[in-house]
């Protein structure tokens, strides 16, 4: 079975679209939203850079067309800060 390959939207990285988040564009109400929901899609590397890169150069919302909420990227930050958590690492201070 061929896995199903996505780009990062910011660091430009090809892997199977499990490895990402996925941000949505959802074709109805035409809000942007996390995982779920039809309608245009991005791809996010759940990493600092990757976040960190997409908030301040635009990259989610320049691939999704649309104006992204800062509350989405809270969201992303928080589960990034969960999943270090559970790692025993420290939350990354380029984040605070
Ligand atoms: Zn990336």
């Amino acid at each position: 079975m061929k896995p199903n390959y996505r780009r990062c939207a910011s660091c430009r990285k090809l892997a199977p679209k499990e490895d990402f988040w996925r941000i949505v564009r959802v074709h109805s109400s035409q809000t942007v939203q996390l995982d779920q929901g039809m309608g245009r899609s991005a791809y996010l590397c759940p990493e600092v850079s990757c976040l960190q890169a997409a908030q301040k150069k635009n990259r989610l919302g320049r691939s999704l067309k649309a104006s992204v909420p800062p509350i989405l990227y809270q969201a992303l930050e928080q589960r990034l800060a969960k999943a270090r958590a559970v790692d025993g690492l420290k939350p990354d201070r380029a984040l605070e």
